[in-house]
Order: structure tokens, then sequence, then C-alpha cells
């Protein structure tokens, strides 16, 4: 027990100066339309690079940096950094669709009281055409305070601010909120993509969400894309996009 409490200040202390020396990194990981193959755009995902421990993924630090609310600067680092990225490619690439980025927001970020104002003063910042960035919020944090979530993302859905609803299916999915709550885009946690091959019932709740979302004009992306198998199981259930590591891994 001594061990893991003096573990966790350690991490603490590190967590803390890793922002000011510059030790954390946004990757990027793509995701394409299933019909053809072609890149649409990006999920950004942060990373660690410990000065000790070398590059450490969020599942190691996330926890920590969410308990301490380290997680809201972090957070805005981490969109700023988005951001710029999404700007410079949309300006270097003529791609068509115009390429986005989806940022994941944590929970502490998502009910800070500024966080709509600050999200689209970089808007601003960077001239980012609307539809540029998304933002990834998992069921939880929605389930948590409907009222306070409808008010932020009114404010941002009116800025252009796609949403998406991230590993849908495992928390306590209630469908009032895909009835109240302005999202865009569902994605299918990558559990019951890694299950469908070898479990008949994850193939159809696979598909009964992909049936249900596109009735109520919801993009879906499928999240943990491993093998051609699921991806043509995806693709024959009617699901638009899609990412994993059959496309790529998240890179720098
Ligand atoms: P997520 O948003 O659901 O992101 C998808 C995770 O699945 C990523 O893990 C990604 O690397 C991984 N993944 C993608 N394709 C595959 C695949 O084909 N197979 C497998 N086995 N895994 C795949 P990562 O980067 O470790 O992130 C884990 C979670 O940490 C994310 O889940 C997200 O909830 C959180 N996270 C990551 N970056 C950020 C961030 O910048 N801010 C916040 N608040 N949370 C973040
Ligand atoms: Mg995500
Ligand atoms: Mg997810």
């Amino acid at each position: 027990m001594r061990n893991e409490a003096v573990e966790r200040m350690n991490m603490e202390r590190s967590l803390k100066k890793a922002l000011e020396r510059d030790e954390f990194e946004v990757y990027y990981q793509p995701k394409v339309r299933l019909s053809d193959d072609q890149l649409i755009g990006f999920e950004a995902l942060v990373r660690w690079n410990h000065p000790e421990r070398g590059l450490m993924l969020p599942g190691q630090f996330l926890t920590i940096a969410e308990e301490t609310g380290l997680i809201v600067p972090v957070g805005y680092w981490i969109l700023r950094e988005s951001c710029r990225t999404i700007k410079a490619w949309r300006t270097e690439f003529d791609w068509h669709p115009p390429l986005e980025v989806s940022v994941n927001v944590s929970m502490k970020q998502f009910r800070e009281p500024d966080f709509s104002d600050r999200v689209i003063a970089m808007l601003d910042e960077f001239e980012i055409e609307p539809g540029a960035l998304n933002l990834e919020i998992t069921e939880s944090v929605l389930m948590d305070d409907v009222s306070a979530t409808l008010r932020v993302l009114e404010r941002m859905k009116v800025c252009g601010v796609g949403f998406k609803i991230d590993d849908f299916g495992t928390g306590y999915s209630s469908l009032s909120y895909l009835q109240n709550l302005p999202f865009d885009t569902l994605k299918i946690d990558r559990s019951f993509v890694a299950a469908m091959d070898r479990d008949p019932a994850s193939a159809s709740i696979v598909e009964a969400v992909v049936s249900l979302a596109r009735n109520m004009g919801l993009h879906i992306v499928a999240e943990g894309i491993e093998t051609p198998e699921q991806a043509n199981r995806l693709r024959g259930v009617g699901c638009d996009y899609g990412q994993g590591y059959l496309y790529a891994k998240p890179m720098s």
C-alpha cells in the first residue's frame, strides 16, 4: 500500500510538470468511410512522453488527471493542439470531404462553466470552419446532468461544432437522451465490434444500433475494426464510418 501511495504521488507530481515541460503529444487515428475506405478525418488521442517511463497511454494517467483536476488544463491543451493541426491540414490538403478532427472531452472539462465559451473562442482564433471540430463525449457524462448537458450542446451546435457519443452501448444507454440531445454521431464501442465474429448476439446488437441510428438520421462510427471480416460485416449492416488497426493505429 505504501508503494502504491508513493507511486501515485510521484505520478501526480510529474503530471503537474508535464504540461510546462511540453511532454504531452497528440496522436491522430484516421477515420474512414467504409463504403470506399476513403479517409474522412481523425480522432485526437493524447499520449504522454514520460521522461523515465517512455510513451504512456491515456489508461495509465487519465484517471489521476481527472481526480486531481489536471485534466482541465491538459484538455484545453489537447483541444488547442488539435485545432491547430486541423487548421494546418485543411489549408494544406484540398481533401473531399474536408477533413475533420474529433477530440475526447472529459467529464470535468465538459462541466466547466466556461467550456463552451472557450471552445467557441478557439474556433475563432484558428478560423476553423464549422464541422472541422467534433467533440466526443461518453455516455456517463451525458447522463450525469441532462439539462446542463443540453445547454452546452445547444450553444455549441449553433456554432457548428459536431458531437459524438463515444463508447455507445457500454454505459447505461438510455434511449431517451438520443431523442433529446443534439448529437450527430454514435460511436459503437469496440467491444461489440470485436465480439461480432464469434458471438451472434453482439452482431445483432451492432445491427440494431446501426439501424436505430440511421432511422434517427445519425451517423455511425464503428470503433476498433481490426479485420477485413469485421469491416465487411459492418458495411453489410449499413455502418457509415470506422476506425481501427485495420486502417491505421493512432500516430504522431
Ligand atoms: P476512445 O475515445 O474510445 O478511443 C479509442 C481507443 O481505442 C484508443 O485508445 C485507440 O488507440 C484504441 N483503438 C483504436 N483502434 C483500435 C483497434 O483496432 N484495436 C484496439 N484494441 N484498440 C483500438 P487510447 O488512445 O489508449 O485511449 C483510450 C481512451 O482514453 C479513449 O477511448 C478516451 O476515452 C480516452 N482518451 C484518449 N485521449 C484523450 C484525450 O485527449 N482527452 C480525454 N479526455 N480522453 C482521452
Ligand atoms: Mg473517443
Ligand atoms: Mg470509444
